[in-house]
């Protein structure tokens, strides 16, 4: 009780701080002298810019991957409400040019080519946002690969906040007071900061902490086992199921990095494995990776852990294919500490020769109290287990009766995850009492 009364005072704290950084940009406006006014709709349009911007700033320190907001959270939500946040900075900056035209048509004459270069740069930066936020939410409709995507990302963001500054201190209106068009400029001086520490110095720090291959193996279902060590440090303290990003065949530097679950035990930092399974290039290559060679890991990262919840009365676990890997990592470190409490794992994959880490769930059960129920969408003629999908009548048939008590660890495909959240809706767990890790950040 008392850890999880403190993940959400954690979290208060830093919503609020977050508030903060969005406001005192606004407010540091409004101190000392203020030119007048001009209407209520020009000035309300012209805060509005404003506030995209301060936005579009605090975008770079959530993104940044600090220790400090990521436990908070988990990394997972903080990226969700990064696409979200997004989507109001870009209508808050639509509405600053459409509102101004609004109340003076004639600033339409600034979308034209031959318009001041500041106000050139203002249509350029809500471009840049513009084309920032189409090309996230429908990458994969654009057939971007992630790798350019990411470059993308990272090129327009920082275009869009140094054309706003450009824009801002063209202007010069609100900003004309001692002092206050310095601070715009210093916000986006310590973007292009904030950056060089992610991009340069983050990952030179990584490289102080390499990790080499141990073993790789193959698994079930076109998965791998990587089984990595440190070279000559004690590894990462994580909570059982959480993630890094990994980089192999290319240093952090090339930001070539890819998340992957830490599916051993907690206990073992010494030696950690992942199980990947193969989708794409990166992962379709781990199968080649020899032992000794080097690993960079960046982590942990993640709220999806059992330990964030330590007084639930027993756990249910629901993994669809590869979702084993984060789930494994927390039966692992339960088995190690000897757990006692009752356990459920709902395991979906298409048929039994594919279904990844079976030997060892089967072994697992002797060491904990598992009830392990496979579900097959293609079970074998002689199957006398549970077929099909996890819906809510299979997991009634198979949970206790204080089911509500219970916290409840969904990992797949976005499909199964967002059924079976609806299934336990249906049969009476708690919102709170449930929480998915999804694979798919974009
Ligand atoms: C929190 C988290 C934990 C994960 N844990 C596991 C795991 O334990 N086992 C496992 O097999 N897979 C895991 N994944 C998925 C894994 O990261 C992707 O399958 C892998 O990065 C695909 O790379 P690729 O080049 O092989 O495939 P591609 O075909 O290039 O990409 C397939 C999809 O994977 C995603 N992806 C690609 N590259 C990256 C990247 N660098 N960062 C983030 N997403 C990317 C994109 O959505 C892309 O469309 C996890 C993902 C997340 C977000």
């Amino acid at each position: 009780m008392q850890a999880k009364h403190n993940y959400v005072l954690r979290s208060v704290f830093w919503a609020g701080v977050y508030l903060l950084l969005v406001m005192l940009p606004l407010v540091v406006l409004l101190l000392g002298p203020v030119p007048p006014g001009t209407t209520f709709g020009w000035d309300f349009a012209v805060g509005l810019g404003f506030s995209a911007l301060a936005i579009l700033f605090t975008m770079f320190v959530l993104t940044a991957r600090f220790n400090w907001t990521t436990h908070a959270f988990g990394i997972d939500i903080i990226y969700y409400f990064h696409r979200w946040i997004a989507l109001v900075a870009l209508v808050l900056l639509l509405a600053h040019p459409l509102i101004l035209i609004g109340v003076e048509p004639l600033l339409v004459e600034y979308l034209k080519p031959d318009a001041p270069g500041h106000m050139l740069a203002g249509n350029a930066a809500l471009l840049a946002v513009l084309l920032l936020v189409v090309t996230s939410i429908w990458r994969k409709v654009l057939r971007l690969h992630y790798d350019l995507w990411r470059f993308l990302h990272a090129v327009l963001a920082v275009l869009a906040v140094v054309l706003a500054a450009i824009h801002i201190a063209g202007v010069n209106y609100y900003t004309d007071a001692p002092g206050k068009r310095e601070l715009w400029l210093l916000l986006a001086v310590s973007v292009v900061l904030l950056l060089l520490y992610v991009r340069l110095v983050r990952p030179l720090l990584l490289m102080r902490h390499r990790y080499h291959v141990v073993e790789v193996t193959a698994e079930r279902g076109d998965a791998c086992t990587l089984a990595v060590a440190p070279d000559g440090h004690h590894g990462l303290t994580f909570l059982p199921g959480q993630f890094v990003w990994l980089s192999l065949w290319h240093s952090p530097l090339a930001m070539r990095e890819h998340p992957f679950s830490i599916a051993s035990s907690a206990l073992q930092p010494q030696s950690m494995k992942f199980i990947i399974k193969q989708l794409g290039d990166f992962t379709s290559c781990i199968k080649d990776a020899r032992p000794g060679q080097r690993v960079y890991i960046d982590g942990p990262f993640g709220a999806f852990s059992i330990d964030r919840y330590p007084n639930a009365p027993g756990y249910v676990f629901v993994a669809g294919g590869v979702g084993i890997a984060p789930i494994l990592g927390m039966l692992r470190t339960l088995a190690e500490r000897g757990e006692r409490r009752p356990l459920w794992l709902f395991y979906a994959y298409r048929s039994l020769p594919r279904l990844t880490a079976y030997e060892e769930l089967q072994a697992l059960q002797s060491r904990l109290q598992l009830n392990l129920v496979i579900v097959l969408n293609e079970p074998p003629p002689d199957w006398t287990g549970e077929r099909g999908f996890i819906t809510r009548e299979l997991l009634q048939r198979h949970l206790p009766a204080n089911l509500a008590a219970l916290d409840y660890f969904l990992c797949g495909p976005p499909p199964m995850t967002a059924s079976v959240e609806h299934s336990l809706a249906a049969i009476g767990v708690p919102q709170r009492r449930v929480h998915t890790e999804l694979f798919d950040m974009v």
